[in-house]
């Protein structure tokens, strides 16, 4: 079928996420025919750098075999069984016990979900249940951050802090509030203020609003390692540690989403690690399956489970594909190849460190006002070179960006004029050479149509 005949086809009939359904119809879709590597190609022959890894998910690059095969040979030998009733199946229990031998020593349990947005409903439910049975019903706020993304699901949505979905969202789920990001550079530089101080003011934040709600109401406190969707927030290095101590003093449970950063992205298995944080529950998706089957789930420290095996009776909650066989048999490879290959290991210590070398040579740029990079995630925040601040909003210099980037063969994405990557794990030297080229390219022509 041709560009065009697909085109009218997706026009007339599919609504797709996160879209303006009018403005796509009178654009016209991409139509994505096939990949491999850091690559993908279009209907019309462009081949395009994916430094978005699919949607943040792709972490062992596209095209993989041994994926392949993993899914063919579990599709021949159990297509589905579900782990209600008192059955399970090998791929599940295996995977169980591969993810809790990854996590930190005090996860040893999974809960099985199809999606990050499940996990974040099934994190919710857990929480405030965990609560009830440790005889504190009154805990039951749950503090996230502004301009989080959490999912979209009811839960997910409500724990997300971002206002455009909020108003689209009708009634939220009550009893979720959302505090300050560390993110100074969005702040303004705040002057005066080095980014040390900048957040531990975010802690304090953190602090303020549970003293506000009462330590005896709030139940736990959500948040991704490094916020993704946000726009590639890193946390200045004072934050992690002044939460943890904020949380600890009153008793309040950690969720860390690691739907984004958990298996590899930061250079650790989750990105808890790379803070040394101890999280009661870990969210997880995308990369535990490279993103080529749906799964995710949710890691549970000890105290959590604990409370909910031994008091808690029966659990009402599970999916349909909670622990697919076909999905876990893929996300068990996936791990295994990961293991094998050293995948984590090398975005710490060598394709993490190339990348950061390299990207932050995009700082001398005119229309930049800050690099920053871990791992493999990085941003670039786009600035008007006359004035050293934002562009005028109405000028789409983010949109304008990332349009140009796809006509170069770059897939960049942006939030706002702030630019992101988070390319797959298995990128090449030679591959992220490429992806700063294109990049740099894509600057100067944002600049020659803006400025
Ligand atoms: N949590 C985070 C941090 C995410 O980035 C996402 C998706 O982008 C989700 C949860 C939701 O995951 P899913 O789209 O699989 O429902």
């Amino acid at each position: 079928m041709q560009t065009q005949a697909y085109r009218q086809l997706d026009r007339d009939h599919h609504l797709h996420p996160f879209t303006d359904f009018k403005a796509l119809a009178e654009e016209g879709s991409r139509i994505v025919t096939h990949a491999e590597g850091v690559y993908i190609h279009d209907s019309e022959g462009h081949r395009i750098l994916d430094a978005m890894a699919g949607l943040w998910c792709v972490n062992l690059g596209y095209g993989r075999e041994e994926l392949v095969e993993a899914a063919t040979a579990q599709l021949r030998e159990l297509p589905y069984y579900n782990n209600f009733f008192k059955s399970t199946h090998p791929p599940a229990v295996k995977l169980a016990e591969a993810l809790c031998r990854l996590a930190p020593a005090h996860m040893n349990r999974v809960f099985f979900t199809g999606s990050g947005s499940e996990a974040n409903d099934t994190v919710l439910r857990m929480v405030r249940r965990f609560w009830a049975l440790e005889g504190k019903p009154d805990k039951q706020w749950i503090i996230a951050r502004e301009n989080a993304y959490h999912g979209s699901t009811v839960a997910g949505l409500s724990l997300g802090g971002m206002a455009p979905m909020h108003g689209q969202g009708g009634p939220l789920v009550p009893k979720i509030t959302h505090v300050r990001q560390p993110y100074w550079f969005g702040e303004g530089r705040p002057a005066g203020q080095d980014p040390g101080t900048f957040g531990r003011e975010c802690a304090a934040a953190l602090e303020a609003k549970i003293l506000e709600l009462g330590e005896e109401n709030v139940a736990a406190f959500i948040a991704e390692p490094v916020q993704g969707a946000g726009g590639a927030i890193i946390p200045p290095e004072s934050y992690w540690p002044a939460v943890k101590e904020v949380l600890a003093r009153y008793d309040i449970l950690l969720v860390m989403d690691e739907v984004i950063c958990g298996f590899g992205r930061l250079g650790e298995w989750f990105g808890s690690m790379h803070y040394d944080l101890a999280p009661d529950l870990m969210p997880i998706a995308k990369g535990l399956s490279s993103g080529y089957l749906p799964i995710g789930g949710v890691l549970v420290g000890d105290r959590v489970a604990e409370t909910l095996i031994e008091r808690g009776g029966e659990f009402f909650h599970g999916f349909t594909y909670s622990g697919h066989p076909v999905c876990a048999a893929v996300a068990l490879k996936n791990l295994e190849l990961m293991q094998a290959e050293g995948v984590v290991e090398r975005v710490r210590n060598d394709i993490g460190p190339y990348l950061a070398e390299r990207w932050a040579t995009l700082a001398e740029h005119p229309l930049v006002g800050e690099v920053r990079s871990l791992g493999l995630i990085g941003a670039l925040e786009l600035v008007d070179p006359d004035t050293g601040g934002r562009f005028d909003k109405s000028l789409g210099a983010g949109t304008l960006c990332r349009d140009i980037c796809f006509e170069l063969g770059l897939v960049m994405r942006s939030v706002g004029d702030t630019m992101i990557i988070s390319p797959p794990l298995v990128i090449s030297r030679a591959e992220i050479d490429e992806l700063v080229s294109l990049a740099r390219q894509a600057l100067d022509d944002t600049e020659r149509r803006l400025v």
